[in-house]
């Protein structure tokens, strides 16, 4: 794929890059180390006044940054500001907490003096150069999310961005170091991912963060295990969505819409498949169609659309052959299914909600990355447990009832990295993320995420 942006609404090719050849990556590798030695012996308070400041320039950055995400990536200009808001946020939030969720851990003294010590205490320390390999579709969240944390915990971080959003990647470069941060701290490598596996063989890499495909992951998670470096990885979800007797029938079809085309679809914690319970399964149906077929879609710049194009061309043909596939096997497509008669340039498709998917369709097995919902109707909640789990992916899961033991049951049952009840999911600094299954492993914001990238060294003393 070549480094470059080009606009989805329209197909236009803005600009293109060179990617960096091997002199560059070198430098760069060099830098992050170096950076590191240094970086790493700063406090906490020098860490978190550079995040701060960070944090302030790109408030300051909101309406110009979001354009640049939109002509990157097609996703609506009002959505992108939310995003780059939502990193300023995760910025404060880590730079607040940082030092307490890091602060050393004591075992109870009993403990103590019975592993043989006077003293003993768990001190996280970082872990060195973290190569963060990053999609376009949160192109500023996915990188803070991991950048944020990752920087106050003393790591070094070298971003190798998707190759459709290499404004955006440089933008970040830039943004850390108007924040002054010391060279080499935070770098963006415009390479195509062909050079992954050369930068993580590298002996400075410490470790590897992918937010993506479950292709890219497995390859990264490939040459690390090889490596024995420590990965996370956040791959694809096709998260359920239960909808059970006793749930407010109209909430839960009005948050079906956000949850299913927000960020025009391309979302892994989207809401993919609606497992409806089939005596509320005709009403949430029909106002959840007429929802998905009211959306504005069109011209992502224009404050008033709700769904823009899709990020690549490749992505619309992969949703086309998705929803061919379960049509062609007997679904039937309420509203959508294929592209808006009236938007003939850039890679538009209608949302659309499809009924009486089966197993046998790809739409079960595959990740829907686009507005296209898959609609099942359930006879009870075991049958929407086992149609919830029956996919590959784990990543979070909603439920809508009002009954708690049901709620109790779902939390038990689904697997999943999230459960959320009468609401959709989304993420937030205080909160754990990340799947089961294929959707990856490890875990990224809170504190779960800012001790994925450290050593956890125990010190005993006699
Ligand atoms: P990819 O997984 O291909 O891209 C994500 C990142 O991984 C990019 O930086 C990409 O680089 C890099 N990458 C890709 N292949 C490799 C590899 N073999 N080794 C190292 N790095 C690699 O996503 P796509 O854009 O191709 O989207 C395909 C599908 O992936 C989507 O339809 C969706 O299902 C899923 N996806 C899920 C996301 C999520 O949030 N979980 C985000 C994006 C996609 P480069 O751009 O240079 O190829």
């Amino acid at each position: 794929m070549p480094i470059a942006t080009v606009n989805p609404a329209t197909g236009e090719t803005l600009e293109t890059f060179r990617p960096l050849g091997p002199d560059g990556i070198e430098e760069r590798l060099a830098a992050a180390d170096r950076a590191f030695r240094a970086y790493r012996t700063t406090g906490f308070p020098e860490r978190a006044a550079l995040l701060r400041r960070a944090a302030d320039l790109l408030e300051a950055d909101v309406p110009e940054i979001a354009r640049t995400v939109t002509t990157e990536m097609g996703k609506p200009v009002t959505a992108a500001r939310a995003e780059a808001a939502k990193c300023v946020k995760a910025m404060r939030w880590y730079a607040d907490r940082a030092e307490e969720l890091l602060a050393d851990e004591r075992p109870d003294d009993a403990d103590v003096r019975d592993a043989g010590a006077t003293a003993a205490r768990v001190h996280y320390r970082p872990l060195g150069p973290v190569l963060a390999v990053m999609p376009w579709n949160f192109p500023l969240w996915q990188v803070v999310r991991f950048a944020a944390p990752a920087l106050m915990a003393g790591n070094t971080g070298l971003l190798k961005h998707a190759s459709n959003v290499p404004r955006t990647a440089l933008y970040l470069e830039e943004l850390f170091r108007r924040a002054g941060y010391p060279e080499g701290v935070f770098q963006t490598l415009l390479t195509g991912s062909d050079a992954v596996e050369g930068v993580l063989r590298d002996p400075r890499v410490a470790a590897a963060t992918l937010t993506g495909s479950e292709a890219a992951g497995r390859a990264v998670a490939a040459v690390a295990g090889d490596e024995v470096k420590k990965t996370v990885l956040e791959l694809g979800g096709s998260d359920p969505y239960l909808v059970l007797p006793s749930a407010d029938i109209a909430r839960a079809a009005a948050t079906a819409v956000t949850a299913r085309a927000q960020n025009n679809g391309q979302s892994c914690i989207a809401a993919k498949r609606f497992i409806v319970h089939t005596d509320v399964y005709d009403d949430f149906v029909e106002r959840f169609t007429a929802g998905m077929a009211a959306l504005e879609v069109g011209d992502p710049l224009e404050e008033s659309t709700e769904v823009g194009p899709l990020a690549t061309e490749r992505g619309r043909a992969d949703l086309e052959e998705l929803v061919d596939d379960a049509v062609g096997r007997g679904a039937e497509a309420r509203c959508g299914g294929r592209r808006p008669r009236d938007l003939e340039r850039g890679w538009y498709y209608e949302p659309t909600v499809l009924t009486g998917v089966t197993p046998a369709m790809r739409v079960h097995q595959e990740e829907t990355f686009g507005p296209v919902a898959a609609v099942y109707r359930a006879e009870d909640l075991d049958e929407a447990l086992r149609i919830a789990n029956d996919s590959p992916f784990g990543l979070s899961s909603n439920v809508w009832t009002r009954d708690e033991a049901e709620v109790a049951h779902c939390v038990r049952e689904l697997e999943a990295g999230g459960v959320f009840v009468n609401g959709m999911t989304a993420s937030h600094p205080a909160l754990p993320f990340g799947g089961v299954k294929r959707s990856g492993y490890g875990r990224e914001l809170a504190g779960h995420g800012i001790k994925e990238f450290c050593n956890a060294t125990t010190v005993w003393q006699a």
